[in-house]
């Protein structure tokens, strides 16, 4: 399973529909500061559910991630990013190749929409898909320089914890604590 690709369309400084494709090896996005390279990052999070303004380096509302305008440019009343995942080995649990996850807001009412190959679904639907793939919110999917010094500087049982997720332990954690709050 792999990040084949993303599309952006009205999300921070993409205010025109842009398409990044991936390969199988390693990509690496430069540019000069403030072109955008961190605004990928946060596009990527907030498909796969990042609710937090203040992680996604944003305004006071979700609706700050809307492209705002520019010298030249009008603001824009939609941010759309979908990713597109490579499924040949059925890492998801869904018989399809390719795996689409959108999520799209208008300002107007500040709602966001979600959707799996392009048919609407809930949050928690796409939670619920990448939870099993190591992709959820809490993974190590994304690593930040952050990360890595919190790593550096962790106490053992901190570590462990990092450790468990990246061996799927801490799915079965969580869902273990759902369970008994029920
Ligand atoms: P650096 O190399 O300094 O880390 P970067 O390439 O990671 O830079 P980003 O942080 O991704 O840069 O992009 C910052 C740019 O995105 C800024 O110019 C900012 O004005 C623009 N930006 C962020 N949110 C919006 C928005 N809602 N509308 C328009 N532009 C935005
Ligand atoms: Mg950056």
């Amino acid at each position: 399973m792999f990040l084949k690709r993303i599309e952006l369309q009205g999300f921070k400084s993409f205010a025109d529909k842009t398409v990044i494709q991936f390969d199988h090896d390693i990509t690496g996005i430069v540019g000069p500061n403030g072109c955008g390279k961190s605004n990928i990052n946060d596009a990527i999070r907030w498909v796969l559910g990042e609710q937090s303004i203040k992680s996604l380096r944003s305004g006071s509302s979700m609706s700050d991630i809307i492209f705002s305008g520019s010298e030249y440019r009008k603001p824009v009343n939609l941010a759309k990013v979908s990713l597109v995942f490579d499924n040949t080995q059925h890492i998801f649990d869904s018989n399809f190749e390719e795996i689409e996850i959108t999520r799209q807001l208008e300002r107007a009412n500040n709602e966001a929409s979600y959707f799996i190959n392009k048919a609407p679904c809930r949050l928690k639907d796409i939670n619920d898909l990448v939870m099993d793939t190591g992709l959820g919110r809490d993974s190590l999917s994304i690593i930040t320089q952050g990360n890595i010094s919190a790593f550096a500087d962790a106490k053992p049982e901190e570590r462990r914890s990092l450790f468990e997720e990246a061996a799927g332990v801490a799915k079965y954690k969580k869902r273990k604590q759902v369970s008994l709050r029920k």
